[in-house]
C-alpha cells in the first residue's frame, strides 16, 4: 500500500511559554492511497487540532512545535507540508488535499448562490476553464453528490442541513483531490442523514480514488465504514487498528470504553454505561499514562511511565496500542477482556 500522507511525531501546543499547553503529543499516522481512516475520540482529544495542523490551517494560539507531515502528490513529489511556502500550500490544499471542517455548515457564504460559490472555487484554481465549462462542472459536481442541479441557483438558507453538507463535499471534490479530510461533518445532522452522506462519499471515493480521513465521535459509523481506525485520547493516538479488529478485539482500555459506550446502531438509542470520569484538561494532564485516572486496569507503573505507541508495520498486520498491559503483539490480558467483553 502506497502512502499518500505521512504524519510523524506531530506535536501541537496552544499558547507559548508558561501559558502554553500541549494539545497533540507525538502523533504518528500514515494514510494510504484510497484508504478510509477513521479518527475517533471524546470531545477535546485533539482530532480537529490534528486536522488543522496537518493542513497548515491551524491558527494562533495553536503552534506546531514538532514533527513532520509529508504529502505524496500524484506526480510522485514528496512535499514537506510544514516546510512548504504559501504558494505550495495553496496548490496542495486545493488540488490534492481538501478539507471539510466541523463548522462546514457555516462555511458557505450566506449571501452567495450555490452556483456562484462553486464556480468561484473553480475560477480561482482552474483559470483555463471557460465560464460555460465552470457552470457545467458545477452542475456535474452537484449531481455527483445527489443534488438536483436546479438547486444551483439557491442560496444556502434555502437548502436543508444535509444538502448544505453535500454542497460542501461537492466543493471539496471540485478539484479532484487525493485526500479528503472530513472533520465531523455530520454533527448537525440527524443519524440517518449522517450515514447517507458518509456512504455517498465512500461511493464517490470508489469512483474517484481519493483517500479519506473521517473524524467523528460516532465510532459505530467508523466500525462499519472505515478501513482503519485511529483512537485519540488526551492529544495522543492510543490505538491504531483495522476496523474489524478494533471491533472484535480492541487492545487499549480506552477503546474498550468507547466501544462499550457508543449508542446502539439498531433499536433504541441508549447510551450504554460508558467510561467513568471525563478527559483531562490540557493544563492538568495526569502523569504517566494520561488515561490512568479513568482506567480500571491501571497499575502502579501507569502513573509513572507514559506508554508509547509503536509504529505499525506497513502491511497493517499491525495493531498497536499505547498501553503498558500489552507488549507488542501480545493479546489483551484476560482480565481486561473479561471485564469489558
Ligand atoms: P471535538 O470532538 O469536540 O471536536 P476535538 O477532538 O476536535 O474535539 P480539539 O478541538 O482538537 O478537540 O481540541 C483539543 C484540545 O485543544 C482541547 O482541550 C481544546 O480545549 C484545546 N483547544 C482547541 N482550540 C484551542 C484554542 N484556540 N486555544 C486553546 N486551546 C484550544
Ligand atoms: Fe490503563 Fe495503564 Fe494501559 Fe494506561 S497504560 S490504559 S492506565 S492499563
Ligand atoms: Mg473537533
Amino acid at each position: 500500500r502506497e502512502p499518500v500522507l505521512e504524519i510523524r511525531d506531530l506535536c501541537v501546543d496552544y499558547g507559548v511559554g508558561e501559558h502554553g499547553v500541549r494539545a497533540i503529543t507525538d502523533a504518528t499516522l500514515t494514510l494510504h492511497r484510497g484508504e478510509v481512516l477513521g479518527l475517533a475520540g471524546e470531545s477535546g482529544s485533539g482530532k480537529s487540532t490534528l486536522a488543522y495542523a496537518v493542513t497548515r490551517l491551524l491558527r494562533a494560539p495553536g503552534v506546531i512545535t514538532g514533527g513532520e507531515a509529508v504529502f505524496h502528490t500524484r506526480d510522485g513529489e514528496a512535499v514537506d507540508l510544514f516546510g512548504a511556502d504559501a504558494a505550495t500550500l495553496r496548490r496542495i490544499r486545493w488540488d490534492q488535499l481538501s478539507v471539510v471542517f466541523q463548522s462546514a455548515l457555516h462555511a458557505l457564504n450566506p449571501v452567495a448562490r450555490i452556483d456562484v460559490q462553486l464556480t468561484d472555487a473553480l475560477k480561482a484554481h482552474r483559470a483555463h476553464m471557460t465560464a460555460d465549462q465552470r457552470r457545467e462542472r458545477a452542475a456535474e459536481l452537484l449531481r455527483l453528490v445527489g443534488i438536483n442541479e436546479d438547486r444551483l441557483r439557491s442560496y444556502p438558507h434555502e437548502l436543508s442541513g444535509g444538502m448544505r453538507q453535500r454542497v460542501m463535499i461537492a466543493m471539496a471534490l471540485a478539484l479532484e483531490p487525493q485526500v479528503v479530510i472530513m472533520d465531523e461533518p455530520t454533527t448537525a445532522l440527524d443519524v440517518v442523514t449522517q450515514r447517507e452522506i458518509l456512504e455517498e462519499l465512500l461511493q464517490l471515493k470508489d469512483r474517484l480514488g481519493f483517500a479519506v480521513i473521517f473524524i467523528t465521535h460516532d465510532l459505530s459509523l467508523l466500525l462499519e465504514l472505515a478501513d482503519t481506525i485511529a483512537i485519540m485520547y488526551a492529544g495522543r493516538l492510543v490505538e491504531l487498528a483495522d476496523a474489524g479488529e478494533l471491533f472484535h478485539a480492541p487492545r487499549h482500555p480506552y477503546s474498550y470504553g468507547l466501544l462499550n459506550s457508543f449508542p446502539a446502531l439498531h433499536g433504541e438509542r441508549v447510551r450504554m454505561e460508558g467510561i467513568p470520569g471525563s478527559p483531562p484538561a490540557l493544563s492538568a494532564m495526569p502523569s504517566g499514562c494520561a488515561f490512568h485516572p479513568r482506567c480500571p486496569f491501571a497499575i502502579e507503573r501507569c502513573r509513572r511511565e507514559t506508554p508509547e505507541l509503536a509504529v505499525p508495520a506497513a502491511d497493517l498486520s499491525s495493531r498497536v496500542a499505547a498501553c503498558h498491559l500489552q507488549d507488542g503483539l501480545e493479546t489483551v490480558p484476560a482480565p481486561l477482556a473479561r471485564a469489558l467483553g
